[in-house]
């Protein structure tokens, strides 16, 4: 008895530490974020109205682990009960405010801007749904920076009632080159809302990397940062483009041969590392045989994110204890890996620097042992 109390105890107090850690977070799905409560919510409504049929949704909802080809078909279901620009608002607000609560102090939030002309919504209206959902968030608890006049304030706000968030605009990978320039154009339109760079994602057995390579690099040219889905199923010839491409960051890397790898490691391209997401998927078949082993080891640039908390029922803080328990990372090494995901952030300079004066007042308060 007194053995489990003990455990238990440690276990909930380094919960309560990886909570308190200031922590930043640069793979989130707006639509994979959504609260759970508010999914089912959504959804029974929508059942009321006889638009869906909710025992079958709730059916598809509830299984746990899906392969990455049953995560998109979800992910399609989830769009039927999310797409309008009342609840697209209501989820933005809703998935900063989680992220705020368990101390993000930055957020790279990722959607897919959505055209639906039998409701009037078009890709842009979709994005200032979002934008939308940001300003009630910060009225409500926090500071959402669209200019950065005023970020010498954030590091004075209380834990937990800061957070910066920027937006990044995704392209599916069911788009043509046409309709991913289309958002690479609203996303260089929205630039003075927070829109700072472009993710590709999307099922990766869909679509060929030539149809997105024309918007990626225009992106670029524009002085927009990108990130891509890379290596999610083996298809060697379509990693090595995208590693040829040197984008910002790639997210997953899991299923890279020999030569990969070291084309990674040489360019130094940071990987956001998306533990629960990559076994919920089976797209790695368990932790201990997880890359972020060998990248940490090798100080290869690394950074801890959800990818889509709501859906894989995690947060960042979990992503975090997940590491340290599969990995044996202690408390000195969690914070130095959660500090050094700043430098990862697509965000300038000034943002950095603030973040930096964050973690080096936890520094100052926080216990390492
Ligand atoms: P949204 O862009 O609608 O806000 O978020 C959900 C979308 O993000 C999905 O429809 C899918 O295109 C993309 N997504 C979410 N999780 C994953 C993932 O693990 N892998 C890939 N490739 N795409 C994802």
């Amino acid at each position: 008895m007194t053995m489990s109390y003990n455990i238990s105890s440690s276990e909930v107090e380094m919960e309560w530490w990886i909570s308190s850690i200031p922590k930043v977070e640069l793979h989130a799905h707006l639509n994979g974020s959504i609260r759970n409560s508010t999914l089912f919510e959504l959804a029974r409504e929508l059942g009321e109205k006889g638009t869906i049929v909710f025992s079958d949704f709730e059916h598809v909802i509830k299984k746990n682990d899906r392969t990455l080809c049953e995560v998109f078909k979800l992910f399609d279901l989830i769009h039927v009960v999310t797409t309008d620009h009342k609840t697209i608002t209501r989820i933005t607000k809703e998935v900063v405010e989680d992220f705020a609560a368990e101390n993000v102090v930055y957020l790279e939030l990722r959607t897919t801007p959505k055209r639906n002309d039998s409701i009037g919504m078009s890709k842009r209206s979709y994005m200032e749904a979002v934008v939308d959902g940001l300003r009630s968030a910060s009225s409500n608890i926090l500071d959402i920076n669209f200019s950065c006049d005023d970020l010498e304030k954030f590091s004075k706000l209380p834990t937990k009632k800061r957070i910066i968030v920027r937006l990044l605009l995704s392209i599916d990978r069911r788009e043509s080159t046409a309709s991913a320039m289309e958002t690479v154009k609203l996303a260089l339109e929205m630039k003075d809302m927070g829109v700072i760079g472009i993710d590709l994602s999307g099922n990766p057995t869909v679509g060929e990397w030539e149809t997105f390579f024309p918007a990626l690099k225009f992106a670029r040219e524009q002085g927009l940062s990108v990130t891509l889905h890379c290596g999610e199923v083996p298809n060697s010839v379509e990693i090595q483009e995208m590693l040829n491409f040197r984008p910002g960051r790639i997210g997953h890397a899991c299923c890279f041969q020999d030569e990969e790898w070291r084309k990674l490691k040489l360019y130094k391209i940071p990987v956001e590392i998306c533990l629960t997401s990559n076994i919920r998927t089976e797209t790695i078949s368990s932790m201990d045989v997880h890359h972020f082993a060998n990248l940490y080891k090798e100080n290869h640039p690394v950074v801890l994110c959800t990818d889509d908390s709501g859906v894989f029922s995690t947060n960042l803080s979990n992503e975090y204890a997940l590491v340290s328990s599969a990995f044996g990372l202690g408390k000195m090494e969690l914070f130095q890996l959660a500090r050094k995901a700043v430098d990862f952030i697509f965000a300038g300079n000034e943002v950095k620097m603030e973040l930096l004066k964050v973690y080096e007042s936890a520094a100052r308060t926080l216990e390492y042992n």
